[in-house]
């Protein structure tokens, strides 16, 4: 047995006593490329990591519903009812297993009470995911456990509904997508408009690379803001250029667009634009030569959005920055921006001076001590036992 799986386990029978029906497991992600490309119906690049959630589950057969996880900031049990589940019900982490409860019974499904006991190792509020762990490894459990039998497909749509009707969060498929699909080794291209997906080798440690995830710990308070006012300026980019999406601009288009709008608006739509043509780029790379060859995407990828997008910030840019400089051969900030993390890729040999290099220029700058991870391809969610 894993030692995840008892760790898991232990922590059941401590909390409710006896053997729980099974263990399930979902991982964090990472996105390697393609930013606020979703929602102009673009490309993204993401793939699932080494760092998971597992649920062990039993059923009840009251209807109840009872939460335990293993986090320290979040004990204590939280107790719902399967029936007439709704979101006001749900607070704290309970909104994750509840919304995806809420989301199959809105399917159909017939779900039953259960007792479940929560152990991560994906740290929270990170970038990396962990809501969306908790939400597909509870998905696929349910999955398995009632007669659902929703395909790949479903479940990813299944944990959206959870996540924009119950959650209350306006998220896309980028997260679950990687989630539910991910394979070792492999990093998952979905096309954000027609939500097909394909796994694209991504062996970095093959290539003598490991991936760097840079912690910035900070989430600048203009966030939503700045989210809200780039999904309008992306709407009227589109608008004025008369297509249904910024996914339907080229790259040769761009020099036309220049003078058909103002001049902000110009560079958020050459963001969008230029991004998902690096995503094309980058999945045709890691295809014909590996990820050696993709460096120069992500750096591009930041100094797009740190010029043309502007949400970048002084923590992101540090992180980006004092890593390339130590050896990294290529860095970008990952997820929304005005905070959150980076990834760099790094050769193993270089890991500990970029490591150092990255803590020193925080402390310099006066900046909060980053958290750093390395991560590694890994398969999607599971049964484990
Ligand atoms: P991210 O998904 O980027 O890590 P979110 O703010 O979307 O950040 O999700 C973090 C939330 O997920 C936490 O506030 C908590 O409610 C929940 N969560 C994540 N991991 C755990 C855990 N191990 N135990 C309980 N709740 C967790
Ligand atoms: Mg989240």
């Amino acid at each position: 047995m894993s030692q995840g799986v008892e760790r898991v386990t232990a922590a059941f029978r401590d909390a409710f006593g006896g053997e729980a029906d099974g263990v399930w497991t979902a991982p964090g992600r990472v996105n390697l490329i393609g930013e606020h490309t979703d929602y102009n119906e673009g490309f993204v690049l993401p793939f699932a990591i080494d760092l998971a959630a597992r649920v062990a589950l039993r059923v009840r057969d009251d209807g109840a519903m009872r939460l335990v996880s293993t986090a320290e900031a979040e004990s204590g049990t939280s107790q719902l009812s399967v029936q007439g589940l709704r979101p006001e019900h749900a607070s704290g982490w309970s909104v994750y297993p509840a919304g995806v409860v809420w989301a199959f019974k809105e399917r159909g499904i017939d779900v039953p009470g259960f007792d479940l006991v929560l152990d991560s190792d994906v740290p929270l509020g990170a970038g990396l995911s962990s809501s969306h762990a908790i939400e597909c490894a509870v998905a696929t459990a349910l999955n398995d456990l009632t007669a659902a039998r929703l395909d790949a497909q479903q479940l990813v749509l299944a944990t959206q509904r959870a996540e924009n009707a119950f959650v209350g969060a306006p998220t896309g498929i980028m997260d679950q997508s990687a989630s539910l699909r991910g394979r070792s080794g492999h990093a998952v291209f979905l096309d954000c408009r027609d939500q097909s997906a394909e796994l694209v080798p991504f062996d970095a440690a093959s290539a003598g690379l490991v991936t760097l995830v840079i912690d910035t710990r900070v989430a600048h308070s203009h966030a939503d803001g700045g989210y809200a006012s780039r999904r309008e300026a992306c709407e009227l980019g589109a608008e004025v250029l008369g297509v249904k999406a910024l996914r339907d601009v080229s790259v040769e288009e761009l020099d036309e667009a220049r003078g058909l709008m103002d001049e902000m608006t110009f560079r958020r739509v050459r963001h969008v634009v230029t991004e998902d043509q690096r995503v094309l780029d980058t999945v045709a790379a890691l295809r014909e030569s590996g990820p050696g060859a993709i460096a120069s995407f992500l750096d591009a990828s930041h100094a797009s959005m740190r010029d043309d997008f502007e949400i970048s910030c002084d923590e992101l840019d540090t992180a980006v920055e004092a890593s390339r400089a130590a050896g990294a051969i290529g860095a970008r900030m990952t997820g929304g921006g005005f905070g959150g993390s980076a990834v760099a890729l790094v050769p193993l040999a270089e890991e500990d001076r970029v490591r150092s290099a990255v803590l020193a220029a925080f402390a310099e700058r006066g900046f909060r001590s980053p958290r750093l991870f390395t991560v590694t391809p890994a398969d999607g969610a599971r049964r484990l036992a």
